[in-house]
């Protein structure tokens, strides 16, 4: 057997594919093959647009704040009759806000759990059922290393982290005989907007790549070949799992 890592003829939803790992992402599904439907909060992704298309692929834009849960059903309606199916779905978008932990508010708590774990449960259910109707289908949720560790002054952060790896493999365990794979993805840390106020603190950011075996941050382009992996047929017999991309820092 030929291992297949092509994306060609394949259809990826990408939330939050505006900046940072979510850009990164859409362009490496893109490189494969794919074409991409974005979604995010900003009005257009003029950046994420420009990138995929130049590889001759199509990108379709899909504007809508995931922290609005009844906009969720027209979101996954509109994304499935702009290119006509959805066959990988990479939850990305996620949120962050810090405070210790005895001054964190409803709101924050609210915010994140909305945007990071509501909004991730129903995209997944609503384009599982478009997934299994056709037979096959790959989601990819990004986790996180506060899916495995508490972190510090990111309490609501780091419970939605924790709570999207159970719920990969939970709605895994449903649905791999059907076709359809869930998987995760856990990034270590990562230069993007959602970390430049801890890159920012120059002893916490010198402490933190101590820490990492690599000795470097990662970059949204460090996740392109994992979630082509994860979105192809050669990730086939692989359900369930939390693949860390992370310089090592969960063995160390
Ligand atoms: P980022 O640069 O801040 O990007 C976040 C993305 O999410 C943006 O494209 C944003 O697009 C979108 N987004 C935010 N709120 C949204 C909303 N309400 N509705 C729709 N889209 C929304 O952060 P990032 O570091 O790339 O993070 C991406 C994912 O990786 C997150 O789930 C994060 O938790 C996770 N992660 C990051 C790291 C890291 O070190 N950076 C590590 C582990 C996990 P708009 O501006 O268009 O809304």
């Amino acid at each position: 057997m030929k291992i297949n890592f092509s994306l060609e003829g394949k259809v990826a939803v990408v939330t939050g594919s505006t900046s940072g790992l979510g850009q990164g992402m859409a362009v490496g599904l893109a490189e494969a093959g794919a074409d991409i439907i974005g979604i995010g909060s900003s009005s257009e992704q003029p950046e994420t647009k420009q990138k995929v298309e130049d590889l001759g692929r199509k990108f379709y834009t899909i504007s809508a704040d995931l922290s609005e849960q009844d906009k969720i059903a027209s979101v996954v309606k509109d994304s499935i009759s702009k290119a006509g199916k959805v066959d990988i779905l990479v939850n990305n978008a996620g949120i962050i806000r810090r405070n210790q932990a005895e001054n964190f508010t409803d709101q924050d708590w609210d915010d994140v759990i909305d945007v990071n774990l509501n909004a991730v449960f129903r995209l997944t259910r609503e384009f599982g059922k478009h997934m299994i109707e056709n037979g096959s289908g790959k989601i990819i949720n990004i986790a996180s290393m506060l899916s495995f560790q508490g972190g510090l002054k990111v309490p609501a952060y780091s419970a939605t982290k924790h709570a999207v790896a159970g719920l990969t493999k939970s709605f895994a365990n449903e649905w791999s005989s059907k076709g359809v794979n869930v998987n995760a993805i856990a990034p270590g840390y990562m230069e993007t907007a959602n970390t430049a106020p801890i890159r920012e603190d120059k002893d916490r950011k010198a402490y933190i790549t101590s820490r990492i075996p690599q000795g470097e941050w990662g970059t949204p382009e460090d996740l392109k070949g994992p979630v082509v992996f994860l979105a192809s047929e050669a990730s086939s017999y692989v359900s369930g799992h939390i693949l860390c991309v992370d310089g090592g820092w969960m063995g160390s």
